[in-house]
């Protein structure tokens, strides 16, 4: 395959995801059915939608006898082990898009639309635990032939994570019995921490895009083969391409580089069909929808993309040439399940279901649940402290900043002194209902991770430009090259947007301290996580992690309450 540079690879977006919707021909034949899934789930999750048979283009070359192959995959579980509420950002045009009714299992899990009332009704989502047992009801009708991957995001985002290094989730994993998981946040935990939890894992973490900058040779396994019922499957882990970028431990993985590496990429999948008679390939991938979506249309030979990174539900699963694209949301709210018709060697039907997890309506598997047990008990008292109490809805996922970050940039402006306070988009975070706040809901939802404050001295022409930056990575015109996560927040900070202008010129009327914006006046910036931290060299790092910061200012101005951040002021022309 031709290798591709970042931009090549980008402006062939449009044409592969072209080629995707027009090059689709349902397959003549009927598919058989998959033979009945456990019926577990159902039991316990009563409204979650069914499994809907899906037709798949592959041809079908023979009337052989056919086999059935599960696959469990969960993604961007985020350290959450303990159940918590999460609010996404859809509205009530995403419901009738996908056909979801107002007040439905899947409203709750997939919009922000009455969000507090279903959290009433439907309480609290996700705890590994409760996976745990959707999980081996799901296994047991065919262990032999069931499969469970994880997509990455899976050790790093909560206090718990933080706070063992990651050898929490880790272990939990590992007595679920996970076949194989790639990585994104993994890296924050450090070169040398990261690696002694590969070493713990007692299953492969794959990763075919990591490489060390010494001979470019690769440092994890790029890929597994496994033979289920005298069919070779290849798995292969493709990583985030821009984890030593974006993750706030920038320093931490020394001697290390990623990227796509998609030649090599392609190579891989081609080696493990030739060489080690692979029939079907499964790419675990942390490179985001869009991403995913082009790679299924450059890439030859891949059945089956597990996908994570951008938290999307995908309802329905999208298929671009003969790969089947997937993910299930974020926070374990949503066991996936692939089940797979083969016929020698070739995809000819599946089925495909995102079955819900709600905490009180699963009960947890109790092996599972003495774990997490062990790992939290010694945390316990200092995590269930209180330190104040929210009137607030408080949530992060949301284009431009929810409540949370409106709380956050505000206590890094006021701790720092600063005339502006800055968080990065982050999809991750728990959201907290209005009543009293503990330790471990400032980590969950506000900062689960160990990076100090920053005060930082950047001109205005610097403020502007890390704005714009990040504003390209958003609303580029060309979709694939909306690399960003959600918006930068920013607290004191004021500006009129047009979303649909291009790099370095949809702000205008830049204001900071309510005074118009200076391009070459100094401002004071307290920043935490994301780039705009390491923009001036010189900057003052905090003695404590900016968390534990938040905790006190959290218990000297309760009670929080807060309406969704508004920085920018949006124009349309
Ligand atoms: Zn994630
Ligand atoms: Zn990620």
């Amino acid at each position: 395959m031709k290798k591709l540079t970042r931009r090549e690879f980008l402006k062939n977006a449009g044409a592969a995801a072209l080629t995707g919707a027009l090059g689709w021909e349902l397959s003549a034949c009927a598919p058989a059915p998959i033979p009945a899934a456990g019926t577990g789930a159902q039991l316990n999750t009563p409204t979650h939608a069914p499994a809907t048979p899906s037709p798949v283009a592959a041809p079908l070359t023979s009337t052989g006898p056919s086999m059935h192959l599960r696959i469990l995959f969960t993604n961007d579980l985020h350290g959450h082990l303990r159940p918590l509420y999460h609010r996404e950002d859809h509205d009530a045009q995403y419901l009738d898009a996908h056909g979801i009714a107002r007040g439905s299992v899947e409203a709750y899990l997939g919009s922000a639309v009455d969000f507090a009332d279903l959290a009433k009704q439907y309480g609290k989502v996700g705890g590994v635990a409760q996976l745990a047992t959707l999980i081996k009801q799901e296994r047991a009708s065919a262990p032999e032939r069931t499969l469970l991957l994880d997509a990455g995001d899976a050790w790093y985002g909560s206090a718990l994570a933080l706070l063992t290094q990651g050898k929490a989730p880790v272990e939990v994993m590992n007595a679920i019995g996970y076949d194989a998981m790639t990585m994104h946040w993994e890296f924050n935990l450090g070169k040398e921490a990261l690696l002694e939890r590969i070493g713990e894992a007692k299953f492969p973490i794959l990763a075919q895009n990591l490489v060390d900058t010494d001979f470019e040779d690769r440092v994890l396994e790029p890929s597994l083969v496994k033979e289920v019922q005298g069919l070779k499957l290849g798995i292969v882990g493709q990583a985030y391409p821009f984890s030593l970028l974006t993750t706030e431990a920038r320093d931490a993985n020394p001697g290390w580089r990623m990227g796509y590496r998609e030649d090599e990429l392609q190579k891989e999948i081609n080696r493990l069909r030739k060489e080690e008679g692979a029939q079907l390939i499964i790419l675990l991938s942390h490179m985001g929808l869009e991403q995913d979506k082009v790679m299924a249309g450059v890439l030859q030979g891949v059945d089956v993309m597990i996908g994570s990174h951008t938290h999307d539900i995908l309802w329905k699963p999208e298929q671009i040439g003969q790969t089947i694209i997937t993910q299930s949301g974020s926070h374990g709210k949503l066991l996936g399940e692939l089940d797979l018709e083969i016929r020698d060697g070739k995809v000819v039907g599946f089925t495909h279901n995102l079955i819900p997890v709600l905490a009180e309506r699963v009960a947890p598997d109790a092996e599972i649940d003495a774990l997490i047990e062990k790992w939290y008990a010694p945390h316990r008292e200092r995590l269930l402290r209180v330190v104040g109490e929210t009137r607030s809805l408080l949530y992060r996922r949301s284009l431009f900043g929810g409540t949370s970050d409106a709380i956050v940039t505000q206590a890094y402006r006021d701790i720092a002194g600063a005339d502006v306070g800055c968080a990065p988009g982050w999809r991750f975070g728990a959201t907290l209902l209005p009543g009293t706040m503990t330790v471990e809901d400032v980590y969950n939802a506000f900062k689960p991770t160990a990076t100090p404050l920053y005060t930082a001295k950047l001109s205005g022409r610097q403020i502007r430009a890390s704005l714009e930056d990040n504003l390209d990575n958003i609303f580029n015109a060309d979709p694939l090259q909306r690399l960003g996560g959600d918006v930068l927040r920013c607290a004191g900070v004021k500006a009129d947007l047009r979303a649909q202008k291009a790099r370095n010129e949809r702000l205008d009327n830049i204001r900071i301290n309510d005074a118009a914006w200076q391009e070459s006046s100094k401002y004071l910036v307290g920043t935490s996580g994301g780039r705009t931290q390491y923009m001036d060299e010189a900057a003052k790092p905090s003695a404590e992690p900016a968390v534990e910061l938040l905790v006190r200012y959290i218990e000297q101005h309760s009670p929080l309450s807060a309406e969704p951040l508004t920085t920018f002021t949006k124009l349309e022309s």
